[in-house]
């Protein structure tokens, strides 16, 4: 008792000395952060457009979005993109400054807000965009499986990397219009395992634009395991024009 009691006291002492030395700061703002605050300020997070269509009874905007393209169970985004605000500085942090627990964080906050929702609830596994090798690399992590791992700790429900694979290392898709990004990411992903375990999966991504990624990665699925169930979670999703 009086061991593990002091291991604390002396965990909490280094923890608060190392805040000391190296306070966190708000990766929207660049704020210190208080003792109750991670990863970004309340105001930050404040400013943050939620989408809530964890309550939506009607068709999302992200539904329609997928509508005539590729069939999915059910869609979901945290919250929306937009530029130049905090929504931008956090992925941007996610995906080039290293900041992967941004990922875990706020994976895990999607999951608790879909914790209940009865479709998100019958998913067996997870499934993140992978990276190409290459990116992979530079990066040190991918990070849609960062979000994965995020809601896969809520759910307890595994997630799966190795058995779909990206072939194909795409240019930027930022300067592309809708036909050459669909072209840009068309056969793209190859499924390489057996997901004969699975009823219904959940491919996790960072962003979605266009979804013609994610519309090709479902299409890749669905044609190796045509009885495969398959929904998306985003973290974040640019509104349209
Ligand atoms: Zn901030």
């Amino acid at each position: 008792m009086f061991v593990s009691n002091s291991k604390k006291q002396f965990q909490l002492v280094k923890d608060g000395f190392i805040n000391l030395l190296f306070p966190e700061i708000c990766l929207a703002c660049e704020t210190e952060l208080s003792a109750r605050e991670h990863h970004i300020c309340y105001t930050c997070w404040e400013s943050i457009h939620l989408t809530y269509f964890e309550g939506f009874k009607e068709p999302s905007s992200l539904d329609k979005l997928f509508w005539g393209r590729v069939n999915l169970e059910a869609t979901y985004a945290l919250f929306y993109f937009e530029k130049g605000k905090a929504s931008q500085k956090l992925l941007h942090a996610l995906k080039y400054q290293f900041k992967g627990n941004i990922g875990v964080y706020l994976g895990n906050f999607a999951a608790t807000k879909l914790v209940n929702h009865p479709v998100f609830k019958e998913v067996q596994a997870l499934i993140p965009v992978p990276l190409h090798s290459k990116k992979a690399f530079i990066r040190g992590y991918n990070q849609s499986e960062k979000i994965a791992q995020g809601i896969a700790s809520v759910w307890k429900i595994p997630v799966i990397q190795q058995e779909v694979l990206k072939t194909k290392h795409t240019e930027s898709q930022t300067r592309k219009d809708q036909f050459q990004r669909w072209d840009n990411v068309s056969s793209i992903f190859k499924v390489k395992g057996d997901l004969s375990n699975y009823q219904h999966v959940a491919i996790v991504d960072d962003v979605i634009t266009t979804g013609s990624t994610l519309e090709s990665m479902a299409k890749e699925l669905k044609e190796s395991n045509p009885s495969l169930l398959i929904s998306i979670i985003s973290l974040a999703l640019a509104k349209s024009k």
